[in-house]
């Protein structure tokens, strides 16, 4: 697939840079972006242009972080905090997807949505249940998306309705769950324990073989709540910290007996300790900033902006349903507002973030955990969308840049979205 998108084309090369390029092209062929250019290469010429006059274009936006059964309550029960949240609605809801046929209506709703938002990529929790979250996946598949999944693993400390029987029935269920998946191109598993307090050590040992016998990526939570934190600690009073849990079952970005990393992503990370936050630099375990989720179950402010001076891999996380919005420009504004907050209430000498560095985090950022992607820098995997900002109504004679942070801050998502590419095939919005 050779083609050429022409119009304002927007996208980060590094944390603090933005680059804009007015009326340009940009190049894909074969998946891979050529690169941008203000003058079309010769050899390019023969490729399909599809000019997209003023609107802009954009690299899709990664999305590292949320819950596909939460979809079905997003925007309720906001009033709760982190642990009454989970027991009061989550926990019950997530039961429901016991039933295939509920399962069914309800990711299909969820598909159709995160298919015509600015993501192209995600990592997504499922529920525990086999059939439920292989049919979140084959409808992820033809959506065309890039997607990490994972069937969640939760034995303990749930409630009867949602826990699994035991250690070795969730393991059974775990590898029977990723036979039936081998086959997908677009969308993977990833190894979901949900976190420390709903996993027993059983479990834990289970999921350590697992990890090691199919070199699979984890996904999970780490330090988001207060509570949560001193809950780990009781569970597992010998460990120095919530993430040595994960780390001495070999599911922290390092294989203790095989010398070797495997990607990891864990969510919040708000209430990080120092030997926390360097045992996350040196495994390098991505970060899933999530701010409207912490905002919205009071769980705290991570501090971004010093992740990112210490190097983390750090992107960014809807969190939906705890956050309330799978817009990845939602998601954006409220990093920048919440590191506003971290910079004037908790510590002032942590600086807050600027546009620049949010933006790269919900490309770049999030994009390195799928390799080479979230830039239009020449060899990088080709995800694009493109908004209208038009229909905003408001003067755009104004710089690239501010119509990006307008268009960002007004929440202009899928509502201005014209287009969608995914590793160069574009997708079937509003199908
Ligand atoms: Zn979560």
């Amino acid at each position: 697939m050779k083609f050429v998108l022409k119009g304002n084309i927007i996208y980060a090369t590094e944390k603090k840079k933005i680059i804009t390029r007015k009326k340009s092209y940009v190049v894909c062929e074969d998946g891979i972006c050529k690169g941008v250019f203000k003058e079309l290469p010769i050899e390019y010429k023969q490729f399909k242009i599809i000019d997209y006059k003023d609107a802009l274009i954009m690299p899709g936006f990664i999305d590292l972080h949320l819950h596909a059964p939460q979809y079905a309550f997003i925007g309720t029960k906001m009033d709760l905090e982190l642990i009454e949240w989970l027991n009061n609605i989550a926990f019950k809801e997530e039961s429901r997807y016991k039933s295939l046929k509920y399962a069914k209506r309800a990711y299909e709703n969820f598909t159709h949505s995160l298919k015509n938002s600015v993501t192209t990529r995600a990592c997504i929790f499922a529920t525990r249940h086999v059939l439920s979250s292989i049919e979140l996946m084959s409808q992820l598949e033809k959506s065309k998306l890039i997607t990490y999944v994972g069937k969640v693993n939760m034995d303990q400390n749930g409630l009867e309705i949602i826990d699994e029987k035991n250690a070795e029935q969730s393991i059974e269920d775990t590898l029977l769950w990723l036979k039936k998946v081998n086959t997908f191109e677009n969308t993977k598993p990833i190894l979901t324990p949900r976190f420390i307090p709903s996993c027993s050590v059983d479990l834990l040992n289970g999921l350590k073989n697992i990890q090691s016998k199919f070199n699979l990526p984890v996904q999970s939570h780490l330090s988001e709540n207060k509570k949560e934190i001193n809950w780990v600690k009781e569970l597992f009073p010998t460990s120095s910290f919530y993430g040595k849990v994960y780390d001495n079952f070999n599911l922290f970005g390092y294989n203790h007996q095989k010398h070797k990393t495997f990607k990891t992503i864990m969510a919040h990370c708000v209430h990080s300790s120092e030997k926390e936050i360097d045992l996350l630099k040196k495994n390098k375990v991505f970060v899933a900033h999530c701010p409207t989720s912490n905002i919205n179950l009071n769980s705290g402010i991570a501090p971004i902006k010093k992740y990112l001076k210490l190097g983390l891999n750090v992107g960014l996380g809807s969190d939906v349903a705890a956050g309330n919005n799978l817009s990845m420009f939602e998601v954006i504004k409220c990093a920048i507002q919440v590191s506003k907050y971290y910079k004037h209430f908790i510590d002032a000498n942590v600086e807050s973030l600027s546009f620049e560095e949010a933006f790269y985090l919900a490309t770049l950022g999030g994009g390195k955990f799928f390799n080479k992607v979230g830039t239009f820098k020449k060899g990088y995997e080709f995800d694009a969308v493109v908004i209208n900002d038009k229909k905003l109504g408001l003067n755009n004679n104004i710089s690239i840049r501010k119509r990006i942070e307008r268009a960002i801050y007004l929440n202009l998502d899928n509502f201005a979205l014209i287009d969608k590419y995914v590793r160069g095939e574009q997708i079937n919005l509003y199908d």
